[in-house]
């Protein structure tokens, strides 16, 4: 029998990991989290005995007081409480945080992303069981995203454990991504944590190809390593094909398909005039001399090629997340559609469709519903060959899988 006493606020501080509060769950709605999903909404929550602080740990208990988790509270946000153990025993306590960062870079050594020159996410919030912690490395330096308050409020001994794990030459905090900090109640600019800042942009190597990655302030977007395994997937199919690579960033799809792949020629495209430098940096930093690249809005380029009569031997398309919510899940499948009928069309026989989502509001199934939709209304046949998500990296937790957001179909247009 489990100890279902709720751990006596009594016996320490905060520092302790022992909870200070009991958050009781209103009746027929413990479920969720007897099945370890780890976020508590405020709509679950019955009544709080004791007034924790933000940050502080509480205990979740079903309506007539049986243990079922324990986690940190946070009044400002809608996740009132994110769990982190269903272990009556176990205490939130700087040990634990320890535990699981260990056990996060010990998965990335397995994965074999220990290569001091690469990029790697070592730490993938719920995925790796951190809720609101996100840490990632480039080259010798790391950054933290915290999108929990929690978190927030326990980076020194966070970063004390990286700095004896890792050894990294900086740790550098990232601002929350827009929108995401005021749900939590978080104001965090960008700052230096430990060590030195790199003073230009850092290195890291992906598959072969080099890729400049930019930390310093202000530089907001990062870079997407969790397509990193998709890059390459999709070069395995550029030889000789005249490529399009469509909200391209830091060039990634189209200098792995110009190099690795062999394309024949690459044109890369993106809207922001900071995004079309960073990949004319990369192609060049890559000898990609059949890539070009140009600034213009997806939707007009992607017409105005159709009405110039061109055709492509592949297409990618990365567009950034169009549902932010399931309210907009409808308009934005409408969105996809409409790209992806666009780039169907620019496609000469036998091409290569190369079409992601990270939109975590549309599923796997709403996404391919969405492709067959494409395939229909456009008279191709489309083959699905590769259904593909986020490099192993980026784990999700299947108690939360919320976590999976990462789309990435290859299907050939007949
Ligand atoms: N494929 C990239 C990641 C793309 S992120 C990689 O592998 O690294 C999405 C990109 O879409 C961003 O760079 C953003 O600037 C761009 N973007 C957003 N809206 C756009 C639009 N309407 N037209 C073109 N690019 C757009």
């Amino acid at each position: 029998m489990p100890d279902e006493t709720p751990a006596d606020a009594a016996d320490g501080g905060p520092e302790s990991g022992a909870a200070v509060a009991t958050v009781f769950v209103k009746p027929k709605r413990a479920r969720p989290f007897f099945g370890r999903h780890p976020w508590v909404l405020d709509s679950a929550i019955q009544r709080v005995e004791g007034s924790p602080a933000d940050g502080e740990v509480v205990d979740l208990v079903t309506h007539d007081g049986q243990f079922i988790a324990r986690g940190l509270w946070n009044s400002s946000s809608r996740l009132r409480v994110r769990l982190y153990t269903f272990d009556a025993e176990q205490l939130l306590d700087h040990a634990l945080w320890e535990i699981r960062l260990a056990a996060a870079v010990a998965l990335r050594q397995q994965l074999g992303l220990d290569n001091p020159e690469g990029g790697c996410r070592l730490v993938n919030s719920e995925g790796d069981d951190l809720s609101g912690l996100i840490i990632d490395r480039y080259g010798a330096y790391l950054t933290i995203q915290v999108t929990a308050l929690a978190m927030a409020e326990r980076l020194e001994p966070i970063c004390d454990t990286l700095e004896r794990l890792i050894k990294p030459q900086g740790i550098v905090l990232r601002g929350a991504e827009r929108g995401l900090g005021k749900l939590e109640g978080l104001h965090l600019p960008d700052r230096l944590l430990r060590g030195t800042r790199p003073d230009g942009p850092v290195f890291v190597t992906e598959h072969g190809l080099r890729f400049g990655v930019d930390l310093t302030e202000g530089q907001k977007t990062g870079y997407y390593l969790d397509q990193r395994d998709n890059r390459q997937a999709a070069a395995r199919y550029a030889r000789g094909r005249r490529v399009l690579d469509m909200f391209c960033y830091s060039g990634g799809f189209g200098v792995a398909a110009a190099v690795t792949g062999k394309a024949s020629a690459v044109l890369s495209v993106d809207s922001s005039p900071g995004a079309v430098a960073l990949a004319r940096a990369n192609a060049e930093l890559n000898a990609a001399t059949t890539m070009t690249v140009e600034q213009a809005d997806a939707f007009e380029k992607l017409a105005a090629l159709q009405a110039a009569g061109e055709r492509f031997g592949m297409v990618v398309l990365d567009p950034p997340k169009f549902a932010r919510s399931r309210a907009t899940a409808a308009d934005a499948l409408r969105a996809y559609h409409r790209i992806n009928r666009l780039a169907v069309d620019l496609l000469e026989p036998g091409g290569l469709l190369v079409t992601c989502s990270c939109s975590g509001a549309i599923a796997r199934e709403d996404f391919l519903v969405m492709l067959s939709g494409v395939a229909q209304r456009s008279g191709r046949m489309l083959q699905l060959l590769e259904c593909r998500g986020a490099a192993a990296d980026h784990p999700v937790n299947l108690h939360c899988l919320e976590g999976e957001y990462l789309k990435c179909v290859i299907a050939r247009v007949a």
